[in-house]
């Protein structure tokens, strides 16, 4: 028997959402028993692209969170039985629809985090690809995905090898939003792995002189451009150490960093017994992106397979935390929990935004959050309402360039 699985792709026009349609596409058409309705599309500011994707997937809703282009929506959409939303609250509104089961989360930043919990609130299935909320409300997220019986599956590919590898045949830890995962004290560490980026080699004297084209030229993923950038920093690991804090529960001195190039294996776990396990395959996001909609099944993908004896060989190195500050930072943030992360991905984003526009050097990203946690005395168990406060304070912050005037030369 055939089921339907109702979809809501917060972030479609995105570099995940486009591939989240590409695998929802090719599922639908070779799994007679797994069929997948595109419920709801949002996108922030691509009207065009959005509309195209509407006219293909004919979904309920379609949105765009920024409210300046809800009239080109409109118009583009008008004469279909499509419901236009608009403005920040509709992300809100699409992930709590009754009528969705499976909420993709692709948007980027911490613009999500209300969404996600929103979805979480209601008991969804959550394919997590949007890190950063759980960066800053990780643990939030976590306890009202648990009291509402919400699924957590991340997306990150990381964290989806991780996830693989940690499946137990017990059935899970009870009552735990990510589901099938060994005990916790089964497991000795993990270990993110990361292709070092496209400054893996490069001198800090190298590094000074980094335009925006060479930081958004990404060696082997190809993503939207603040995780690109994110990558080119090491900020992206960073995030992604706390991420799988809060996704795996697990304390922040069992997770390690692994520079492993070829961008294989996706990541690794060692348990108590010495026994590692990992989840190797092309970087292609097609496969952690098709496995969160179709767990705990496995079904054939567009990904393309991987021909290790093609390859050669694999190679790992451990990363320079001296090069690459934002790292080490990850990892003090991490342990001090709190408001720290906030401080820590917001100060990113915005540092990102102020690079991208040419308004600051590549050095500056991380000069920059370095100062605005110096500024900031850690407080824990925040209110969403004083997270969100935090967040503002340390874009403010950066943005305005109050934090360090002598960091803004381009
Ligand atoms: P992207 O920039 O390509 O796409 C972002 C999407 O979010 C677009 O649809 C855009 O319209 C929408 N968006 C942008 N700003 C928004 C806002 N303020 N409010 C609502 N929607 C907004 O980004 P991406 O590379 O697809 O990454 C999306 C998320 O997935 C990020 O959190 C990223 O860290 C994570 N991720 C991406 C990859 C990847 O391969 N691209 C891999 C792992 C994790
Ligand atoms: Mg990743």
């Amino acid at each position: 028997m055939s089921t339907i699985k109702k979809v809501a792709i917060l972030g479609s026009t995105g570099s995940i959402g486009k591939n989240a349609l590409r695998v929802i596409e090719s599922l639908n058409a070779t799994n007679e028993q797994a069929q997948y309705q595109v419920v709801a599309l949002t996108a922030h500011s691509n009207v065009e692209l959005l509309a195209e994707q509407a006219r293909r997937y004919k979904p309920v809703f379609a949105a765009v969170t920024d409210a300046g282009y809800e009239k080109t929506l409109r118009e583009a959409l008008s004469g279909l039985d499509i419901n236009v939303l608009a403005g920040a609250d509709a992300l809100i509104e699409i992930a709590a629809l009754d009528q969705v089961d499976i909420v993709l989360t692709a948007v980027v930043g911490s613009a999500g985090l209300e969404a996600v919990l929103a979805a979480a609130k209601k008991g969804k299935r959550l394919a997590i690809a949007n890190k950063e909320p759980l960066v800053v409300a990780g643990e939030l997220l976590m306890a009202i995905a648990n009291e509402n019986g919400a699924q957590i599956i991340p997306v990150d590919s990381e964290h989806s090898a991780i996830f693989q590898s940690m499946q137990s045949s017990g059935g899970g830890r009870a009552g735990y939003p990510v589901p099938g995962l060994v005990a916790a004290e089964q497991v000795e560490r993990v270990i993110l792995t990361s292709s070092g980026g496209p400054f893996r080699k490069a001198s800090p004297a190298d590094i000074e002189k980094v335009t925006v084209e060479q930081a958004l030229a990404h060696p082997v993923w190809d993503m939207g451009p603040k995780i690109t950038i994110d990558s080119a920093t090491m900020m992206n690991k960073a995030l992604e150490v706390i991420e799988a804090r809060w996704l795996f529960d697990m304390p922040v001195d069992k997770i390690e960093v692994l520079i492993h190039p070829e961008s294989i294996v996706h990541s690794l776990v060692e348990f108590v017994d010495g026994s590692v396990m990992a989840q190797l395959g092309t970087p292609d996001m097609c496969l952690p992106i098709q496995y969160a909609l179709t767990y705990p099944r496995r079904l054939a993908s567009v990904a393309e397979r991987l021909d290790l004896g093609r390859l050669g060989g694999l190679n790992f190195e451990k990363p320079n935390l001296e090069t690459f500050r934002a790292l080490a930072l990850g990892f003090e943030v991490a342990k001090s929990g709190g408001s720290a992360p906030v401080v820590f991905n917001a100060a990113n984003e915005a540092a990102v935004k102020e690079f991208l526009a040419g308004r600051i050097k590549f050095v500056s990203i991380v000069k920059l959050i370095e100062c605005c946690l110096e500024k900031h005395q850690v407080r824990q168990n925040l209110s969403l309402d004083e997270l969100l406060e935090l967040d503002d304070w340390a874009r403010t912050e950066v943005a305005g360039k109050a934090c360090e005037p002598r960091y803004a030369t381009a």
